[in-house]
């Protein structure tokens, strides 16, 4: 009798908050934060829905509520709390909106649902040949959010490397829950959106053909001349990524150079080592 009133009451409640409830995480918290643990919210709610239809429905919702919506992951990378909704707002994710959508191998295009990884994009990708050249320290983020905050990889070989370049089409759920497929100028205005320009739920990609790299990781304990060396390696390399360290005046750079490898496996060895300067040179191909 006891399990009969409960399961009632429940359904009653559902009714009458009304779509968007049906649609709540289950997950017990209602927080998210920064990868960092910098910045923490605790909107209203998350919802984590599975379709455009039901992004509509929650965004519809808090616009009757006069409640703000954003888009961003439990654990969001970006180092501003930007992919905050605030407190007792409503917060996104598309965790479940992670999907390829459309691959054309003719016109070199994917169309992927915003909240996919970035590597699962390129592991997707890399059994079919094509990529999206350019590379990024971590390849944990979404689509969408790597969108929102313009994230690019690093490279002097192009005017510009961000994952944006690459979008020849956007769809979004505007701030009145309609949904929009975005081309020409108005693309262009929204490549890079911190999320404000409503949610985007579907992203088509330019594709290029995959080609070989040669990584090189290599580590410093002595940071004399830091100007020259970055710029050194930046001018001498296709891609990299520096991390320095002032205090203990380490220094180590991970590069990427295209290789003619025609090996198909990856490989990886330890070329030198060099007690007296403490670097360690690390090659792999992949
Ligand atoms: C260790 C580390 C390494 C990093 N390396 C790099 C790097 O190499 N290059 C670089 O450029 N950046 C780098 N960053 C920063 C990182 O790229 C960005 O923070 C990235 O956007 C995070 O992706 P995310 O999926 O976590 O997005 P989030 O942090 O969740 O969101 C970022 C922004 O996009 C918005 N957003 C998210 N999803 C959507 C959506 N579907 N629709 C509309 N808006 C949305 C959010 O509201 C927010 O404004 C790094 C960060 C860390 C912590």
């Amino acid at each position: 009798m006891k399990i009969k009133t409960m399961v009632l009451g429940n359904a009653l409640l559902a009714a009458v908050m009304g779509t968007a409830f049906s649609l709540h995480s289950y997950e017990p918290e209602r927080e998210i934060s920064n990868y960092q643990g910098t910045y923490t919210c605790h909107p209203e709610a998350i919802y984590d829905p599975r379709s455009i239809d039901e992004v509509q429905s929650i965004v519809q919702d808090a616009l009757i509520r006069g409640k703000k919506v954003m888009t961003g992951n439990r654990k969001f990378a970006s180092q501003i709390d930007a992919a905050c909704a605030g407190d007792d707002q409503v917060q996104i994710t598309l965790k479940n909106m992670n999907k390829i959508v459309h691959f054309d191998a003719t016109n070199k295009t994917v169309t992927v649902e915003a909240g996919m990884r970035f590597n699962d994009l390129n592991d997707f990708l890399r059994g079919q040949g094509y990529a999206i050249n350019m590379v990024t320290e971590l390849a944990i983020f979404t689509v969408g959010g790597m969108l929102g905050s313009g994230t690019h990889g690093s490279t002097l070989d192009r005017p510009s490397n961000m994952l944006a370049d690459y979008v020849t089409q956007l769809k979004i759920v505007d701030g009145q829950g309609e949904v929009r497929v975005l081309e020409g100028d108005l693309l262009d205005a929204a490549r890079v959106n911190l999320g404000v320009l409503g949610v985007v739920v579907e992203a088509t990609l330019k594709l290029e053909d995959a080609f070989k790299v040669k990584a090189e990781v290599t580590g410093y304990r002595d940071d004399s001349d830091l100007e020259d060396v970055v710029l050194d390696i930046a001018h001498n390399n296709y891609s990299a990524n520096i991390a320095w360290f002032p205090r203990s005046r380490a220094l180590h750079h991970h590069t990427l150079q295209p290789s003619t490898n025609r090996d198909r496996r990856p490989s990886l060895q330890c070329t030198s080592r060099c007690h007296r300067c403490g670097r360690v040179f690390l090659r792999a191909t992949v």
